[in-house]
C-alpha cells in the first residue's frame, strides 16, 4: 500500500511545465477517491510537496534563500509571508495574531455562507526547535491546514466559519495556540469544534493508520464516517496524548482533538527535532491521504450532518 517517493515522479517546480503536468500527471489522481473540490492546477500532492520542500530548505522559499530551520525570529518571519502568500493564492486574506514579541500566528477566516456565527478551527503549527527543518514536524501540518482550506474555499455553501491557523512557538509550550484560543474566547466567538494537526507525514509501515488525540465527544464517529466517504483506508486509532495544540483549546472550554502520525503506536519519525527532519521523509501519499480526510470531516461539520 504504501508508496515510495520514487512512485511520485520527480518534483517538477514551476509553472513552466504545467501544460505537460496537464496532460501527463496524476493531476486527479489524488482529488479522485475523495471527491475533492479542487479545480484545475496542481495535484494535492504537489500542492503540498511544494509548501513541504519551501518550509524545509528542500526549495528556496524565496528567491535566493533557503529555510534551515523555523525557529529563530528572522527565519520564522520568512514563514509567515510564505504561509501568509499560499492563503492569497486561493482568494483567502492573509491575517496575523500577533501575541508577544516575536510571537505572531498566521491565519485566514472563511466565512460562512449561511449567517451563522458558529465557527471551526483547523490549525497546524509551523515553528521548529532549533536546527531542525521541521518536515514531518510540522511542515506536514501546514500543508495539511493549506490543503483543506483550498479544498473548502471552493465550497458553495458552507454552514459555518472556518478559521485556518498555523501557529507559532508551539514548540515553546503551544504559546501560539493558547494565545489564539484566548483570543476566540475574548471575542466570544462560538467555536463548536478545533482540529489540529502536528505530524503527518510518516507511514514506514505503510498501513495508512493515523490517531485522534483526545478527541471530543462523536468527533472519532465523525472520522469514521470521513473515512468512508474518502476510501481512507487505515485504521484511526485513539491516544491521549495532549503535548500538541489541541491542548490549548480544550482547556478553555471548545470541543477539540489532535491528529496525528503513529505518534503513540509506534509508527512515527525517528527525525523529531534533529537536522534529518527533511522533506525526502516525508510519505506524500500518506499526507495527502490524511488531507483528505481532515478535509472531508470538516465538510460534514460545514454541511451539519
Ligand atoms: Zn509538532
Amino acid at each position: 500500500m504504501k508508496k515510495g517517493l520514487e512512485g511520485l515522479g520527480r518534483w517538477w517546480g514551476g509553472s513552466v511545465v504545467l501544460a505537460g503536468l496537464l496532460l501527463v500527471c496524476p493531476m486527479f489522481v489524488g482529488a479522485g477517491a475523495g471527491g475533492s473540490s479542487q479545480e484545475l492546477g496542481p495535484s494535492l500532492v504537489e500542492f503540498q510537496r511544494e509548501i513541504v520542500l519551501k518550509l524545509t530548505g528542500g526549495k528556496e522559499i524565496v528567491p535566493g534563500s533557503t529555510l534551515a530551520d523555523r525557529f529563530t525570529p528572522e527565519r520564522r518571519a520568512v514563514a509567515r509571508d510564505y504561509l501568509s502568500s499560499v492563503f492569497q493564492t486561493m482568494d483567502l486574506e492573509p491575517l496575523r495574531h500577533p501575541y508577544r514579541e516575536n510571537g505572531e500566528s498566521v491565519y485566514a477566516l472563511l466565512p460562512s455562507t449561511t449567517g451563522s456565527d458558529e465557527f471551526i478551527v483547523v490549525g497546524a503549527h509551523f515553528d521548529t526547535v532549533d536546527r531542525s527543518p521541521g518536515a514531518s514536524d510540522n511542515a506536514t501540518g501546514c500543508a495539511t491546514v493549506l490543503g483543506v482550506a483550498r479544498g473548502l474555499s471552493s465550497l458553495q455553501v458552507r454552514g459555518r466559519g472556518v478559521f485556518f491557523v498555523l501557529f507559532d512557538e508551539e514548540e515553546r509550550g503551544l504559546q501560539g495556540s493558547r494565545a489564539f484560543a484566548q483570543k476566540l474566547v475574548d471575542e466570544g466567538k462560538n467555536v463548536v469544534a478545533v482540529h489540529t494537526i502536528d505530524q503527518m507525514g510518516w507511514d514506514g509501515d505503510g498501513d495508512g493508520a493515523i490517531e485522534l488525540e483526545v478527541p471530543y465527544e462523536g468527533a472519532l464517529e465523525l472520522y469514521r464516517e470521513a473515512a468512508a466517504v474518502t476510501g481512507f483506508s487505515g485504521h484511526i486509532h485513539v491516544t491521549s496524548e495532549t503535548g500538541s495544540d489541541h491542548t490549548a483549546f480544550r482547556r478553555l472550554g471548545m470541543p477539540a482533538v489532535g491528529l496525528t502520525e503513529e505518534y503513540r503506536n509506534g509508527d512515527t519519525t525517528p527525525h523529531i527535532h534533529r537536522p534529518t527532519d527533511t522533506w525526502d521523509t516525508v510519505d506524500f501519499e500518506y499526507l495527502a491521504a490524511g488531507t483528505r480526510l481532515v478535509e472531508a470531516a470538516v465538510t460534514k461539520i460545514l454541511r451539519g450532518n
